[in-house]
């Protein structure tokens, strides 16, 4: 795995990642394959091209540019992948947004001096800095350095993360400097998690056990809802089962996102086989009710609320303490 990861994406002003306005860094590469990923972007740790049929005039200026002759404008999907090697020169030359290379490496010290940029708004709303992916956890040592940096200028850190990871290089490295962990938890059956996945949930699961007798940081469980798949009463019940066993005292339902769709077609892979819009208000409704039905026969909790912006988060209490 790459040492020098590449970073998709910086998103300023977020509210949805953890408490107050936060800046968050979206990590190339991941371990797992989820069929559901929102942002399949992240999945490759190396840097990939995305084309954009809506965005291209087709000047050819692209055709000029490759190497390999792997560009061709009378193919829908316009690159022939087997061929690119992702140097990038066609979306360098690429005069709109028709080709665009996905994929930046910052030296840790660079991408610091660009998330300090925005210590106001974190000192003010008591935000900070939100680490996801792909697989944030994936580059222990590039984290490390990072976190150093960040938590040197007291920043609040908060982690998203599947829970794939190597546990010690994680404990040694990177939990030392996290204040609050989010951590996703998608499928309690471990044949259909490495179907839908790729992965068995073994490591998974074994690392939130671990993680939950931490002392020191907040660890928050989160299901992302996706229909047919997560969104079962069979598979939330194993999952409620699954958490307090490991001794989680809190869960949230994250609504399902189908905006990986798209994204998926444009870097040259199969469509995944998934519903095409968002849930509708009486589905979430639905699967929200169902949840909190599950959580009553188990002895919990459950209560929703929604955030002032962004998408809505379903939390639950998951004991009844
Ligand atoms: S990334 Fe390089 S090899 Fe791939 S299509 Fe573009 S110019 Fe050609
Ligand atoms: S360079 Fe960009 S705009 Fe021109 S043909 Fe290629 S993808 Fe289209």
């Amino acid at each position: 795995m790459s040492k020098r990861p590449f970073i998709v994406d910086i998103k300023r002003g977020s509210l949805e990642d953890g408490p107050g306005i936060r800046s968050v860094v979206f990590f190339k590469g991941c371990p797992l394959r989820c069929i559901f990923c929102h942002s399949p972007e992240t999945q490759d740790p190396q840097a990939e091209v995305i084309f954009s049929a809506e965005e291209c005039i087709r000047c050819g200026s692209c055709v000029d540019a490759c190497p390999e002759g792997a560009i061709d404008l009378d193919l829908p999907e316009r690159i022939h992948r087997e061929l690119c090697t992702r140097c990038g020169r066609c979306a360098s030359v690429c005069p709109g947004k028709g080709l665009r290379r996905i994929g930046s490496y910052y030296p840790s010290e660079t991408l610091t001096e660009i998330l300090l940029r925005d210590l106001p708004f974190y000192r003010h709303s008591g935000g900070g800095v939100t680490l996801s992916g792909g697989e944030c956890t994936l580059y222990p040592d590039y984290l490390e350095s990072l976190l150093t940096l960040l938590k040197a200028r007291g920043i609040h850190v908060t982690l998203e993360t599947s829970g794939y990871f190597d546990y010690p290089a994680f404990r040694k490295k990177v939990l030392p400097y996290a204040d609050l962990i989010y951590y996703d938890i998608k499928i309690a059956d471990p044949q259909l998690h490495k179907r839908y996945t790729g992965r068995s949930n073994r490591k998974i699961l074994t690392n939130l056990r671990f993680l939950l007798q931490e002392k020191g940081v907040k660890v928050h469980p989160r299901v992302p809802l996706v229909p047919g798949i997560t969104a079962t009463g069979e598979n939330l019940s194993e999952i409620i089962d699954l958490l307090r066993e490991a001794g989680a005292r809190d869960v949230s339902l994250l609504p399902y996102n189908p905006l990986g769709i798209e994204m998926a077609v444009i870097l040259g892979r199969p469509k995944p086989p998934l519903p095409a819009g968002f849930m509708k208000p009486d589905e979430e409704r639905e699967i929200v009710t169902l949840f909190g039905r599950l959580l009553q026969e188990r002895g919990g909790r459950s209560s929703t609320s929604r955030r002032n912006m962004g998408p809505v988060r379903l939390g639950a209490r998951l004991s009844g303490a």
